[in-house]
This record gives structure tokens, C-alpha cells and sequence, in this order.
């Protein structure tokens, strides 16, 4: 098999390339300021998997699913909102925290995250259920943590416990998300020595780097790839 490489395509948006061929895409908002022109219209996709409703980790997953007519796992509320938004209604897509689901060879554990997760439609706010971390194992057992947007919280140790990720995306950025300082309490409790940052340097309010975390963190390898680049895991 081959290995696994990981795409950062600007703010959380990342394209995964698993061992077994398969490409997924985690909170694909293609349209986000750093996402480079050569991604923003993909060549295939096998599957979507969403943290939360916010629109910018939706993004264009309307368009993108019914393009590639490919799964889209997300929370129950936000998946049958998206489902009312033309997608096929399917509950094997749709679980809750604590439920694991496998979709194009692939298995996604939701886990907790400490935000929050709606809509907004018609000029209001629509509840799109809780938002949620991903645990994503691939065919080859490799094990990757998407944190999604979220402050650091205590229980991050039974995700370390209870999955053993071998490396973790976190929201370094500040403002909507933990910052580099709560990050580097969250690399602590999860016990990882890789991480991946995301959720930085989209807009002016983001103002959490990697090399701050770095700092804070010297002990774990904290990869930051530019927006478009491909780093392997
Ligand atoms: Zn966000």
C-alpha cells in the first residue's frame, strides 16, 4: 500500500490521499481567500466529512457531492439539513459522537469538540446539531485526528485513549478556535508527537502561528504546509 498524504488547501479544508487510493475531502470551503486556484475545482472525490455546520467547513459540500455523487458523513442534524438541501437522505451517513462509520473503506468516529455548529437560512439561524472532531482510520490502521473548530477541553485524553491517533489537525489560529497556547495543552492531553495546523492565517483575526506553537511545544513536530502543498504522514 501506499502511504498517506495530506493536502492543506487553506483554512480547515484538507484533501486526504489514503493508502488504499481513496480521496477524501474534511471541510471543504474551496472557496476560502488562501485555497490555491488548481484546487479549487477537484478531479474526483470519494467521500466528505464535515466537523460542523458553519459555512466555512461546509463550503461548497452541496456542489462537490452531487458533482462526485460520494458519501458525505456528518453529524445527524447537519446531515439531514444538508439532505433538505439536495443531497440523498442516508442515516448510515449521518451518526452522532461516539459512532463510527465506514464509508469508502474508510472509518470516521465522531468525537467530541468544544464550539458551536449552525446555519443560517432565510435570515435566521438554524441548529445544525453539535459540532464534532473526526477520527479518521484508514485501510492501513493509520489514524488521523481532525479536531474541527474547538477550544482545548480535558476529555481530549479519552480521544487519546480510546483511539490513539497517530497525528492530530488543530486549530491554531485564535479568535473562533483555540490558539497556540490552549494547542499546546491539547498536544499534551492527546499525547501525539505529530500535529498539523489549521484554522490560521485565513483572515486578520487569526493571528495563532505554527511557530508559536512550536515554541510552546518543542517536543512535537508541528507541521504547517503552505496552502496546495502535499506533506506526507
Ligand atoms: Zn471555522
Amino acid at each position: 500500500m501506499a502511504g498517506t498524504s495530506l493536502t492543506w488547501l487553506g483554512h480547515a479544508a484538507f484533501r486526504l490521499d489514503t493508502p488504499g487510493g481513496k480521496r477524501i475531502y474534511v471541510d471543504p470551503w474551496l472557496g476560502n481567500p488562501k485555497c490555491p486556484e488548481s484546487e479549487q475545482e477537484p478531479e474526483r472525490i470519494d467521500l466528505i466529512a464535515l466537523t460542523h455546520g458553519h459555512d466555512d467547513h461546509v463550503g461548497e459540500t452541496v456542489d462537490l457531492a452531487q458533482r462526485f455523487a460520494c458519501p458525505v458523513v456528518a453529524l445527524v442534524e447537519l446531515r439531514g439539513w444538508l439532505a433538505g438541501q439536495g443531497l440523498p437522505e442516508d442515516m448510515s451517513e449521518a451518526p452522532n459522537k461516539g459512532g463510527t462509520v465506514e464509508k469508502a473503506g474508510v472509518k470516521i468516529t465522531l468525537t467530541d469538540a468544544n464550539h458551536s455548529s449552525s446555519g443560517f437560512e432565510d435570515d435566521t439561524f438554524v441548529y445544525l446539531g453539535e459540532p464534532a472532531g473526526l477520527v479518521i482510520e484508514l485501510e492501513d490502521g493509520f489514524k488521523i485526528y481532525f479536531a474541527g473548530d474547538t477550544n482545548v477541553f480535558g476529555d481530549m485524553q479519552l480521544i487519546s485513549r480510546i483511539y490513539e491517533p497517530d497525528v492530530a489537525v488543530l486549530p491554531i489560529g485564535g479568535h473562533f478556535t483555540m490558539g497556540p497556547r490552549e494547542a499546546a495543552a491539547a498536544l499534551e492531553l492527546l499525547g501525539v508527537t505529530r500535529c498539523v495546523a489549521s484554522h490560521y492565517g485565513t483572515f486578520p483575526l487569526l493571528i495563532g502561528t505554527p511557530e508559536q506553537l512550536r515554541d510552546l511545544s518543542p517536543d512535537v513536530e508541528v507541521l504547517a504546509p503552505e496552502p496546495g502543498e502535499t506533506i506526507s504522514l
